[in-house]
């Protein structure tokens, strides 16, 4: 095994750039660490980012968020600024593993790992994120909800790292997040959902219930169009063409569809949006 450990971006992009083998990006370990002692060793080549201090920092703006990609679930947590401007991120980290894996893991590392079952890239998504990536040549930004190409896959080239991750300041009148697991803590999501109405429009996201997190876009142009919904049954027949939930060992297809739906059917009811 190779460790690579850059003291600068500048040079850990040179590194990336000039390496003759795939370099892994090491930054909390949380996800890269569950399944390091299937892999062999031997072809392992790892570039831990820990010592680059151009990747630590959150900043908040009047226009913007923007969480540098070493930022961890507790950073958000303790930031009360964050919290006022952004309270969906803060009720995630809580949701996010425990306190062990929020103070390790990265909101970058949540991102970059593309789980469908991903909680950080749910509200990330539906705060309409960007994903900054930087590569020797230069820094490009990418909507999240663009991000994905497929299960586990993505636009980043393997010269890029994800540098930061940008959040939009918006008005928002309805922000809403809910996970269903098999605990309150330590539980990947069976399905979760979150649902944002700022002054762009509606974004509905839902993991765990697609190969990648998803936004529910025939659900989102209904809501722009003033529709309501009588019953669960008309929400799950609206989510049809964005979610196509599986059999896993989380749960079911079905009670996925069905919990999704029954989620959203009763949060849109509350507000107003029902019969
Ligand atoms: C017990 C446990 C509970 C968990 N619970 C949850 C949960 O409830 N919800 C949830 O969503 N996740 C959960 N996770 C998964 C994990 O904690 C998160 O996905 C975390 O955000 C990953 O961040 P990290 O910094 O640890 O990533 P790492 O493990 O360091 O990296 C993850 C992936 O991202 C890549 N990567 C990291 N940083 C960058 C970068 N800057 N640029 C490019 N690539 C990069 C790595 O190469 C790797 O492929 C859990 C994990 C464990 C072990």
């Amino acid at each position: 095994m190779q460790v690579l450990s850059p003291s600068t971006l500048a040079e850990a992009l040179e590194m990336l750039a000039a390496a003759e083998h795939a370099l892994t990006p090491v930054a909390g370990g949380t996800d890269l660490l569950v399944c390091w002692h299937q892999q062999p060793k031997d072809d392992l080549h790892v570039l831990d980012l820990s010592r680059l201090r151009e990747l630590q920092p959150l900043r908040l703006t009047d226009d913007r968020l923007e969480l540098g990609a070493l930022t961890t679930y507790w950073q958000v947590i303790e930031s009360r600024e964050v919290s006022r401007a952004f309270p969906l991120l803060v009720q995630t980290a809580r949701q996010v593993g425990a306190i062990q894996i929020q103070t390790r893991g990265t909101w970058a590392g949540n991102v970059a790992n593309g789980s469908p079952a991903a909680d950080g890239v749910l509200v990330l998504m539906a705060y309409d994120a960007s994903v900054v990536l930087q590569s020797r040549d230069g820094m490009t930004e990418v909507p999240l909800d663009r991000y994905y190409t497929g299960y586990k896959q993505s636009v980043r080239r393997p010269g890029q790292l994800i540098a930061a991750i940008r959040i939009p300041q918006r008005e928002r009148e309805l922000e809403w997040f809910h996970k269903v697991g098999t605990r309150r803590a330590q539980a990947i999501a069976k399905v979760a959902v979150a649902v944002v109405r700022d002054s762009q429009g509606w974004r509905v996201v839902a993991n765990s219930v697609a190969p990648v997190v998803c936004r529910c876009r025939d659900l989102e142009k209904a809501l722009t169009a003033g529709r309501s919904f009588q019953s669960p049954e008309e929400v799950r027949h609206i989510l049809r063409k964005d979610v196509s939930p599986i059999d896993d060992i989380r749960s079911t297809g079905r009670y996925r569809a069905t919990v999704l739906s029954r989620l959203l059917y009763y949060w849109l009811a509350e507000n107003g949006r029902g019969a």
